[in-house]
């Protein structure tokens, strides 16, 4: 069975969809789903103008339900739910969800030994995410901040700002001002691959580029600096919320 991604606009808006060519569908079907979001099945001989003619024929079906699980931009990351394990400083955790205390106006998260009690409001919706999330950006910029206290003092360098946001492309960057940036998933990572993202940053405080000088220096402020590099190749999905 042969598989793909496309867009489509339905409803004059964006909507990411895979399609599957099935060698023993008799019909096209179209199903929308948090964990695959929109999917269409494709019988193997039909042409792509069916498939056009489905979405469009659908297209009020469709745009209420990828609205519905927030799915227009593809399936969403796996359920967060008790039970899921969510790395903290490298460590997994487990997560148990369960209500807050009555009377609470906000959710919060607590961390206990190898647990997350993530404690929801009924305005959560049962959704932990949004809770973890910003329990991780606290978290980030805490242990960020610190670090970079501490390993900038030992380098003698002088970061201006650390920033905490959210990169998808990159674990943290430096801008020409002497700003730091960095990911606040990154502080899932283990604590030494977090401090070499950091001396990697605070290298580039000298040598805004990756030439020899700032490998030199890089070297010699984190040798471990490559190991850690791979394990974050390695890990990118588990460092996903
Ligand atoms: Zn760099």
């Amino acid at each position: 069975m042969k598989e793909q991604t496309a867009v489509a606009v339905i409803c004059d808006k964006p909507v990411r969809y895979r399609v599957r060519r099935s060698d023993r569908a008799r019909r096209l079907s179209l199903q929308v789903s948090p964990r695959k979001g929109l999917e269409v099945v494709l019988p193997r001989r039909w042409s792509l103008a069916e498939l056009e003619r489905a979405l469009r024929e659908h297209a009020l079906w469709i745009d209420e339900q990828v609205e519905r699980f927030d799915v227009r931009q593809g399936p969403r990351s796996p359920e967060l739910s008790t039970g899921s394990r969510v790395l903290v400083l490298g460590r997994p955790r487990t997560l148990l969800v369960e209500g807050a205390e009555p009377g609470r106006r906000r959710g919060r998260v607590v961390a206990e030994n190898d647990r997350l009690r993530v404690q929801l409001t009924p305005d959560d919706l049962l959704d932990p995410r949004p809770l973890l999330e910003r329990w991780l950006r606290r978290l980030a910029r805490r242990h960020l901040e610190a670090r970079v206290c501490e390993l900038a003092a030992t380098h003698g360098l002088a970061p201006s700002r650390i920033i905490i946001g959210e990169r998808t492309s990159r674990w943290g960057s430096c801008s020409h001002k002497g700003n730091l940036s960095f990911c606040y998933r990154l502080v899932m990572a283990p604590p030494a691959v977090i401090d070499a993202v950091v001396c990697h940053e605070l290298c580039h405080l000298r040598h805004l580029n990756h030439g020899p000088g700032f490998r030199k220096l890089l070297t010699e402020v984190c040798p471990e600096h490559d190991e850690s590099m791979s394990w974050l190749r390695d890990h990118h999905d588990d460092l996903q919320i």
